[in-house]
């Protein structure tokens, strides 16, 4: 589209890192992430007001820093669920008194599988018992390794309660975002995701967005989620009202005509109706009329136009009886990628699938796939409830078989083309009300209705197109075969002339296999 065009030429310019804090309850989560803005507002950068966006921003020396002030990983993973990546850094906090517990194992399990930073804030080190030791050695368990022992997390160890080091965890975000190399277009059109949506009595829906690129602007249409809509009025994080909003930037809008749902992509688009339409037709408005399907089949085709040519991936979650196994069929699925579906590895371990398994197949799409091992009852329930794809081999072959045959099926079909006949124009006329007319003689095969056709001039393509119509004797006829004379109206084309031929074609899909 345009505006894609636009954002190639538009230079990326470094933007902010956003951050989301994550941690097992009562680890200090919220401690943090106020005291952080609080900071801010002490800063007086606020004017000492107090406004909860979902969002906000702090500007250090060393840069500015976008919060998620969502905390926990509920809002990570119902965003990655909906396939959408809004965090750049995760910020882990462990409690200094309690040590790794199950959402801290949770978090790292997550962040790893979306490929995000972790950086680790070792919270209430103002504690008597606070033993920040044990919290290193017990993250180190976890694969979560401190960077003076040769890994590459940053460990701070912090007070939310006396602010101690918040500044240093904040230098360590930031170099982290450095080796990032996070950057965005600034001049286009505005792209990015909701992060919170509600339905205010007076202002009617509202939703705090971050957008990722480009820039929002008040008047600019929106398709957000399954709704659409005109910003109307914006407000920043301090409660503010502000006319734009640029990359990592947190801005609550209204105008949209529904409440959209956090983790919705959205995107500014130049055609309000065009908007309206898309989200219509995500809403599944769309009754089941001929209209209906034509404009969703037409929509489709847009996207996949939009996505074609990516590759398709297909996320898997294994666990396995021991570690061997779990090794050799990992090596095995991993094989099986093509340059046009690609097998990722989301998660793989030794041991029965548990819930939090499951929940990570939710969060990633993943295919759980579980050798010589079974679901708890939890897992089972929760992999039910939300439709994630169980599968059980104790066999090797058959899993990689099974898996094959189920990439095969996200593979594009084969576009083969087949003629099917050939047409010679004889005379052209203008009929009153169709159009101009090719008066043809079928040399071989047939001439049908919605036929492709190449428009030959001495041998040589001079048009490709679609048959809209054939006529035999006055008569709108499907089609007409060999040896009979026929008048044809070729769709949005006329320049033809006598002795032109008309090659006819379909255009057949072909499922393919790996
Ligand atoms: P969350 O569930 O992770 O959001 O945790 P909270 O931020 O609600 O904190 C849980 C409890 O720990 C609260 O009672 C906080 O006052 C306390 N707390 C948080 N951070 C610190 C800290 O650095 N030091 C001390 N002593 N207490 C803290």
């Amino acid at each position: 589209t345009e505006d894609e065009a636009q954002g190639q030429q538009a230079e990326a310019l470094p933007r902010a890192p956003v951050v989301t804090v994550m941690g097992h309850v009562d680890h200090g989560k919220t401690s943090l992430l106020d005291r952080i803005r609080t900071a801010k507002v002490a800063a007086g950068e606020a004017g000492g007001i107090t406004q909860h966006i979902g969002a906000y921003h702090v500007d250090t020396p060393r840069g500015m820093v976008t919060f998620l002030d969502t905390p926990g990983h509920e809002a990570f993973t119902a965003m990655r669920a909906r396939g959408a990546q809004a965090t750049d850094i995760v910020i882990l906090v462990v409690a200094a008194d309690d040590g790794v517990m199950p959402q801290t194992k949770e978090a790292i399990k997550h962040a790893k599988a979306a490929g995000v930073p972790i950086v680790v804030a070792i919270n209430k080190i103002d504690k008597p018992d606070a033993n920040s030791e044990r919290v290193r050695s017990e993250l180190v368990g976890e694969q979560v390794v401190p960077e003076e022992f040769g890994g590459d997390s940053p460990f701070v160890e912090v007070s939310a309660k006396t602010g101690k080091n918040i500044d240093a965890l904040l230098e360590q975000v930031l170099l982290q975002a450095e080796v990032l190399e996070l950057k965005a277009p600034v001049t286009v059109a505005a792209k990015g995701l909701v992060i919170e949506a509600k339905l205010d009595k007076g202002r009617g829906p509202v939703a705090t967005v971050l957008v990722q690129s480009g820039t929002l602007k008040i008047g600019d249409v929106v398709l957000a989620g399954s709704t659409s809509g005109r910003v109307r009025a914006m407000i920043d994080e301090d409660g503010r009202p502000s006319k734009e909003a640029g990359p990592s930037i947190p801005v609550e809008i209204q105008g949209l005509t529904e409440v959209p749902q956090a983790g919705d992509e959205f995107m500014v688009m130049a055609d309000e109706r065009r908007a309206r339409e898309i989200a219509t037709y995500r809403a599944g408005k769309f009754r089941n009329t001929k209209l209906a399907k034509m404009q969703a089949a037409k929509l489709e085709n847009m996207f996949s136009d939009l996505s074609a040519g990516e590759v398709k991936i297909l996320p898997i979650i294994l666990k396995a009886d021991v570690q061997g196994s779990q090794e050799a069929l990992a090596q095995s699925l991993l094989k099986l990628s093509t340059d046009e579906v690609k097998v990722q590895m989301v998660y793989t371990g030794v041991g029965g699938i548990s819930e939090s398994d499951i929940n990570l197949a939710i969060a990633s799409k993943a295919v759980v796939i579980g050798f010589n091992v079974r679901a708890d009852v939890g897992a089972r329930k929760l992999a039910e409830g939300n439709g994630v794809d169980l599968k059980y081999y104790s066999i090797i072959y058959d899993a990689v078989d099974e898996l094959k045959t189920a990439m095969s099926g996200m593979l594009a079909p084969e576009k083969r083309e087949e003629i099917i006949g050939h047409a010679e124009i004889r005379t052209v006329f203008v009929a009153t009300k169709i159009g101009t007319i090719a008066g043809s003689y079928v040399l071989d095969g047939v001439v049908q209705r919605n036929a492709h056709f190449r428009l030959l001039r001495d041998n040589v393509v001079i048009y490709t197109g679609e048959v809209e119509s054939v006529r035999r004797m006055k008569d709108d006829v499907k089609e007409v075969r060999e040896g009979f004379e026929c008048g044809i109206k070729l769709r949005n084309y006329n320049d033809i002339r006598e002795g032109d031929q008309l090659e006819l074609f379909e255009i057949k899909e072909i499922a393919r296999t790996l």
